[in-house]
């Protein structure tokens, strides 16, 4: 019998094989892609955040612990386990030479990226190489890998793990790994989530995933049926406002728009609905999606003139151009008079300081709701720029509750030898909200943990490795 399972082929999956593998276990992973889709949203990603008390190799300056936990505390309004969250902060301290050993390279951010070169350590090649890296190191190591092997049940016996099955087929483990993703992929169950509005629609029916269509939330739903605790409110999620021209899945970080903070976002009547210079935009981009998502037809319209070209990352995709607002309104299909008069009335209200992008700047709106808080400049100069963008799903935030050791609990009970990780858990540290590179420093903290607890479990001994360290100065 394999000593220890891991159900799921993306970073917390990886990252739990690896180390059980590395405590002596013999490991079984199941992806339920094929080969060339494997790596789940991992294989979109771009970064990890990391907190740092001193420059440290590709990261500037310092991100001590405290600030880390201050913006998770902030992004998620409180919605956040404190013990488990610090515990991925310094274990994000920490990982980047472990994941070196398994061929992850990381890179310095490229200029106009994002404002995160003091938090943000990235991969060089991005998240496919991490996942290839990863993959190559654990077949190298040993693990075997089977694709196309979407687990349906899961065998349990008083809270302990017994077999997965995929169809009639039955797979025995001592202990196993659930790292299966959200359930972003399925759209009936965003839609169930999701509901329907005032205005009779069904938003996740305009929902755009973002990533793989592979994370249809099977084993989630199972677990939560079969009794597992659960955590976090369905309905919330990593949500981003991304080019309405994206595919329905894997549309990546290509169809992202960064210029929201530098112009005004409008909905389908020509009018604005939210501060768009609320805070730096790594601290804001993922409430976007959300906040397109409320408005009429789940749509917006982010639109910029030339002097924000340049300060952003432009987009893969060019938008509608214009010499003038009334030719860029009839591009975007918008009604010219409300367009014109709109961005008229923000132009107006702008009182102009000192424009600075890489800080909270002084530049704001005076006398319009929503106010614009910063880089409130008039948008008056040819050509103008609009983008049209949808509700962009990246993860969902409903998981099984664990504690710092990774367990599945059930009736607030730990399982001996059934973990899990990455986006099945990230809700215990993130209720809602988001900052950037978050997800993978809970998927690389809770995949490590999850896989020595698992090698530990079926090997019946402790496994001794530096992350007991930070457990220990978590609990
Ligand atoms: C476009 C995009 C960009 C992102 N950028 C970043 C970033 O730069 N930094 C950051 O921190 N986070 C980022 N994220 C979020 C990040 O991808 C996730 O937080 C993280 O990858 C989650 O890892 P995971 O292993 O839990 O899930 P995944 O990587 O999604 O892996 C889940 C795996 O489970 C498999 N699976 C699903 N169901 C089954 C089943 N029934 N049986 C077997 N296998 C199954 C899937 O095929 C997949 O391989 C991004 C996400 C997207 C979509």
């Amino acid at each position: 019998m394999i000593d220890v399972l891991v159900i799921g082929g993306g970073n917390a999956a990886l990252c739990a094989a690896l180390m059980a593998r590395e405590a002596g276990a013999s490991v079984l992973l199941l992806e339920a892609a094929p080969r060339e889709w494997r790596g789940g949203n991992s294989q979109h990603t771009r970064n990890l955040r990391c907190m740092h008390d001193a420059p440290q190799d590709v990261l500037i300056d310092a991100y001590p612990e405290e600030e880390y936990w201050q913006d998770l505390l902030k992004v998620t309004g409180g919605l956040t386990d404190e013990r488990l969250a610090r515990l991925a902060i310094r274990a994000s301290s920490s990982c980047r030479d472990w994941m070196r050993s398994h061929g992850v390279h990381f890179q310095p951010p490229l200029s106009g990226a994002l404002h995160v070169a003091r938090t943000n350590a990235f991969f060089m090649g991005g998240g496919k190489a991490l996942v290839n890296a990863y993959f190559r190191s654990a077949e190298a190591l040993g693990v075997q890998v089977r694709y196309n092997a979407p687990v349906d049940a899961i065998e349990l016996d008083s809270g302990r793990f017994v077999a997965a099955h995929i169809g009639s087929e039955r797979i025995e483990a001592r202990s196993c790994v659930l790292a299966a993703g959200g359930f972003e992929s399925n759209r009936e169950w965003l839609r169930e989530a999701w509901g329907q509005n005032a205005d009779g629609d069904w938003p996740a029916d305009n929902f755009l995933i973002r990533g793989t269509r592979f994370n249809m939330g099977v084993l989630l739903k199972y677990m939560i049926e079969a009794g597992a605790d659960a955590i976090g409110d369905p309905s919330q999620s990593h949500c981003v406002a991304i080019d309405a021209r994206a595919p329905l899945y894997d549309g990546g970080i290509c169809t992202r728009v960064d210029c929201v903070s530098l112009g005004v976002m409008l909905n389908r009547n020509a009018e604005r609905f939210y501060d768009e210079g609320e805070d730096f935009w790594p601290k804001r981009y993922a409430i976007w999606g959300r906040l397109v998502a409320q408005q009429p037809g789940q749509i917006g319209y982010s639109i910029i003139d030339a002097k924000a070209v340049g300060r952003f990352m432009p987009p893969v995709f060019p938008g509608a151009r214009a010499n003038t607002l009334p030719e860029l309104a009839l591009q975007l299909g918008l009604d010219e008079a409300t367009f014109v008069r709109t961005i008229k009335a923000y132009n107006a209200a702008c009182r102009v300081g000192t424009f600075d992008h890489t800080v909270l700047d002084d530049c704001r709106t005076e006398g319009i709701a929503p106010a614009k808080t910063h880089w409130a400049r008039p948008i008056d100069t040819a050509p103008f720029f609009g983008y049209a963008l949808r509700p962009g799903i990246t993860f969902t935030y409903l998981g099984l509750k664990v504690n710092e050791h990774a367990a599945v609990h059930f009736g607030g009970k730990p399982s001996a030898n059934l973990f899990v990780a990455g986006e099945m858990m990230a809700g215990n540290v993130l209720g809602k909200g988001y900052t950037a590179g978050v997800g993978m420093a809970i998927g690389t903290a809770f995949g490590r943990i999850a896989g020595t607890q698992a090698a530990a479990a079926a090997l019946g001994r402790p496994v001794q490795n530096e992350l007991q360290e930070e457990q220990h100065a978590t609990s």
